[in-house]
């Protein structure tokens, strides 16, 4: 069977990094003798220079029959005009809509070797490593909105269905890791919250009753993330609240440039991005740090491609390259992308070889 994976490298360092991720693809293809066909198409800022739409009919359809696409970033000062009509993140938001892709999932894991890089006390961020689940369909972010000079107002709603299933993902990733489930919103004032807390109380009663869970208020989950983080194990929260809080969660690990993320829907399908953006400041410069995208990689093989050996093998090279210093800048290193890109695939190589010696 043949794997079709779409890249979409979109603006600024987005190409850069999602280099690193066709040669990655590549290499660990031709290592498995996998069939996989990839295929690259424009999105964001780039889409609209070219095509006047930031999501162009033949890149949907392009991910519409792909297995799992693979995401750069969007965005940038030559697109932020806030009177223009089309704006490179519409792009973003419309494919994740259009893809059924409600259940964002960001891994955040501490590198002992980074906790200088981070802005929180060493002791604080001992044992670090939480999984946030992010609804990314629903809320205010997609209700209806009224805008005019003296009055404006975003709906936030709430379906059953919308909840449940991301809270079933959310469930089976904590089951999976043999963890506890917190659950935040805003209970004590938002109608919609006390829909989710309901919900999610029923689904874990009725699907995961071996599964912990608790509720928790989003003022004091924000407090706990920077506190006491390693409380927390799996998060599942409404859109806005996640959009916050993940990115809160970012500063744990030291640098925007180390965190993956994968968007999944019902099935196996997912799209796979590294949490940044498109870092206009250090764009064409080559020196982006690849690893939050190779590790978007790393969950691409483990949720859509279903090879779990092959992400652990990645993660793992990349934490080798971080402990050996064969980093980018923003970790302390002094290599480029491609080396950066580089490093982890001759790591790959060499554990592959390995593997095969003691085989
Ligand atoms: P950003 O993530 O692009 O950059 C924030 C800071 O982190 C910058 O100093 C940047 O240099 C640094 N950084 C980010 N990624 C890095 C990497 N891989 N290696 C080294 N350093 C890295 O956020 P921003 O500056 O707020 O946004 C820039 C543009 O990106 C905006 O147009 C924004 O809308 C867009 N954006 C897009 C996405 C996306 O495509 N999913 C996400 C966030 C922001």
């Amino acid at each position: 069977m043949t794997a079709r994976i779409v890249l979409l490298p979109g603006d600024g360092i987005g190409p850069e990094v999602t280099k690193e991720a066709e040669l990655l693809i590549a290499d660990l293809a031709a290592e498995y003798g996998l069939a996989i066909e990839m295929q690259t198409e424009l999105i964001g800022g780039a889409a609209i220079d070219s095509t006047g739409e930031p999501l162009p009919a033949q890149t949907l359809q392009a991910c519409r029959g792909a297995d799992a696409v693979v995401l750069g970033a969007v965005g940038g000062p030559k697109w932020s005009d806030p009177d223009a009509k089309v704006r490179p993140e519409q792009g973003l938001l419309e494919l994740r809509k259009a893809l059924g892709l409600f259940a964002n999932l960001r891994p955040v894991r501490l590198h002992p070797k980074l906790v200088d890089a981070s802005p929180l006390k060493p002791e604080v961020l001992d044992g670090v490593d939480m999984m946030v689940v992010r609804e990314l369909t629903g809320g205010s972010y997609f209700g209806d909105k009224v805008e005019g000079d003296d009055f404006a107002s975003d709906s936030c709603s709430y379906s059953r269905e919308e909840i449940e299933r991301v809270v079933i993902r959310a469930g089976e990733i904590a089951r999976q890791r043999g963890g506890k489930l917190t659950q935040i919103d805003k209970a004590n004032v938002m109608a919609t919250s006390r829909l989710w807390r309901k919900v999610t109380g029923e689904v874990m009663q009725e699907k995961f009753p071996d599964v912990e869970c608790e509720n928790m208020l989003v003022d004091a989950a924000s407090m706990f993330i920077v506190s006491n983080p390693s409380r927390f194990d799996v998060i599942v929260t409404e859109n806005m609240f996640g959009d916050i809080l993940t990115d809160e969660a970012s500063t744990l690990v030291g640098s925007m440039g180390m965190l993956p993320s994968a968007s999944l829907g019902a099935g196996k399908f997912g799209l796979y991005e590294p949490i940044h953006g498109s870092a206009p400041d250090i764009a064409g410069q080559g020196i982006a740090n690849p690893f939050g995208m190779l590790a978007s990689i790393a969950m691409m093989f483990d949720y859509s491609l279903g090879m779990q050996d092959v992400a652990q093998r990645i993660e793992s090279a990349i934490r080798d390259c971080v402990s050996n210093g064969e980093c980018t800048h923003d970790l302390g290193g002094s290599l480029g992308t491609a080396e950066a890109g580089s490093a982890v695939r001759r790591r790959l190589r060499e554990t592959g070889s390995s593997e095969v010696a003691q085989g």
